[in-house]
């Protein structure tokens, strides 16, 4: 990922990289390193249990008209 997050493109440091399990631990993700994406401590944070294509769209709304009056959820719920 050449030294920045697999999400958003920030670059990191080894200080304050995170490390994500693009599918959740909880949702049957692996300590794989296939699962296993660099982020920003903001990405991964956001990104939470949500799946990579619920964070996708997260992140898709996060950056739109919608962003405070409907979450990814309700977004879903409409499609
Ligand atoms: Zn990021």
């Amino acid at each position: 990922f050449k030294g920045k997050c697999a999400y958003c493109g920030k670059k990191l440091s080894l200080e304050t990289m995170h490390i994500d399990h693009v599918c959740p631990k909880n949702s049957g993700g692996s300590n794989q390193i296939e699962n296993l994406f660099p982020s920003c401590p903001e990405c991964n944070a956001s990104k939470g249990i949500k799946s990579l294509d619920d964070f996708r769209l997260h992140l898709m709304l996060s950056n739109s008209k919608f962003f405070g009056i409907i979450n990814y959820k309700q977004w879903q719920g409409l499609n």
